[in-house]
């Protein structure tokens, strides 16, 4: 396909089906503005059962169509495409930022009525690119819809993956590489940072606007609330704690959670250098610009909370009109984070060890069992895994000398409830994933994509991924961590 160089609409009825309530905000909030076209696009990835879902026809997009629309160089009728803007504090420092690569093309309302933005990644330069070039490489976007898919297999909240498209353009990074662009479907983009964005701005109108369109759009039932951005502040504290005990469970490190990547509606956003922990360590850090271990696995909880407690600066005019009084609401909130975060990653673990009832040493037998697989280097995904069996007295499953007495205190407390030892292992079997998308299985399907064009081993691993709780023997090379030879994976912003 010929470069455009007006973009043109689709007309054809592929499902679109656009209401784009973000355009209705006061414009300080985005530039409105095109995709810059590409030369030659192709869909390298379709996810067509992510279209069914939001009531587009993934055999229309299959297509030539379909890739224009996916590079930016159509737009799907209805569209009205916009660089959003918002600030954040990045490894603590406050910015200035916005969609500097990105487009909101609009929002798309579903079949069952639910409302979700479609967004271009890697679409050309905007108002906010600064320095940058507006675009993406093809590795990091076939990445960004491995790891998102599989969050959404996994049972976490995410943004989702529709499509990556490569542009038949090189993008400049330490060498050249393929560009790409990634279609990226979310409950929306509204981030800390959107609301640190107008509060810096001091623009109070822009704020409670911004407030009512959160909670018309992802909270409505709060707006019954007395005070119904007090509500809104507890309810994105309570999203937050929920979202990272689950990162938690699963071995999941962001590795940036600047407040620009905390979305409010409590989804998991902006995949960059993260990656899942391996060994059990809760000082893992894969990302190389995160010296300090700021975003490191087991300060995710710490790290949330104080993104958390910006946005709450932000609401103080909307808490209330005196501001010593906002302050005391937010500090009296925020000071309940620990314990909401407590609960959710408490609970989960239960459940990953099989525990319906609780004991008061419940909290003590999960600590001890993560610092027996800390000292045993035990991988975190298959110790967990392996419990349902041990269950059942086949220790064998489990043989690391470190929780050898574990097991059997363990072991007692499963007796201790009245459900059986088929229940216990239903539930672990739920909760505690064979499959997770490991470092060195992703980076080799995406060398196979990306050098070779091959994309069988990466759907293979889609397909995989997306049921990640079944132990299928086919899967068994996917369960199987690094080699103990390997370098330490590391992980890169410069995507
Ligand atoms: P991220 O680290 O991906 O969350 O991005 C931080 C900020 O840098 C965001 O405002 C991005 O839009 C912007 N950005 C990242 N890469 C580029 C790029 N290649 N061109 C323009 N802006 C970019
Ligand atoms: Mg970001």
């Amino acid at each position: 396909m010929a470069i455009t160089d007006t973009i043109s609409v689709a007309s054809s009825d592929m499902g679109w089906n656009f209401d784009n309530s973000y355009a209705r905000l006061p414009n300080s909030l985005y530039t409105l503005i095109d995709p810059v076209p590409v030369r030659e696009p192709r869909l390298a990835v379709l996810n067509r059962a992510l279209c069914e879902s939001l009531g587009l026809d993934a055999g229309a997009l299959d297509s030539d169509a379909g890739a224009a629309i996916f590079s930016g160089n159509m737009l799907p009728e209805g569209a009205q495409p916009l660089a959003q803007a918002y600030a954040g504090h990045q490894f603590g420092s406050f910015t200035m930022l916005g969609d500097g690569r990105a487009i909101l093309l609009g929002e798309q309302i579903t079949p069952q009525r639910e409302r979700f933005d479609i967004q271009l990644k890697g679409s050309g330069r905007t108002p906010f690119s600064r320095s940058g070039d507006g675009r993406a490489a093809l590795g990091p976007m076939l990445r960004e819809y491995i790891i998102s898919e599989a969050m959404h297999g996994l049972g976490i909240p995410t943004t989702r993956s529709l499509a990556v498209v490569v542009t038949g353009e090189p993008v400049q990074r330490e060498t050249s590489l393929q560009g790409a662009i990634l279609t990226r479907v979310a409950a929306s983009h509204i981030r800390v940072g959107t609301f640190e964005y107008l509060s810096t701005r001091g623009d109070l109108e822009g704020l409670q606007a911004l407030a009512d369109h959160v909670l018309d759009r992802h909270f409505p039932a709060l707006k019954e609330d007395a005070n119904p951005y007090l509500g809104l502040f507890h309810t994105v504290m309570q999203r937050q704690a929920s979202l990272v005990a689950k990162w938690l469970h699963v071995g999941f490190i962001h590795g940036v959670m600047n407040t620009d990547n905390m979305s409010i509606c409590g989804d998991t956003i902006d995949y960059g250098p993260c990656a899942f922990m391996d060994a059990y360590d809760p000082a893992t850090v894969f990302s190389s610009i995160d010296q300090g271990g700021r975003y490191a696995y087991g300060n995710q909880p710490h790290m949330a909370q104080w993104n958390l407690a910006r946005f709450g600066e932000t609401l103080l005019p909307l808490l209330h009109k005196d501001t010593h009084k906002a302050v005391e609401l937010v500090q009296e909130a925020i000071q309940t984070f620990p314990e909401l975060f407590r609960r959710a990653w408490l609970s989960g673990m239960q459940a990953k060890l099989g525990l319906f009832t609780q004991e008061p040493d419940d909290l003590s037998l999960v600590k001890d069992l993560l610092t027996g697989m800390q000292e045993g280097r035990a991988d975190y995904t298959n110790t967990l895994r392996a419990l349902a069996s041990a269950a059942m007295q086949r220790a064998p499953a489990l043989q690391i000398p470190a929780l050898t007495e574990w097991l059997s205190r363990w072991q007692a407390r499963l007796t201790r409830q009245p459900q059986d030892l088929d229940a216990a292992r239903s539930v672990m079997r739920a909760h505690n994933p064979a499959l997770i998308p490991r470092n060195h299985i992703v980076e080799e399907v995406l060398e196979k994509a990306t050098r070779h064009g091959d994309y069988a081993p990466l759907k293979r691993l889609l397909a995989a991924l997306s049921s990640p709780y079944e132990e299928r023997p086919e899967d068994a090379p996917y369960r199987q961590p690094p080699d103990p030879s390997a370098q330490p994976y590391q992980t890169f912003c410069g995507t």
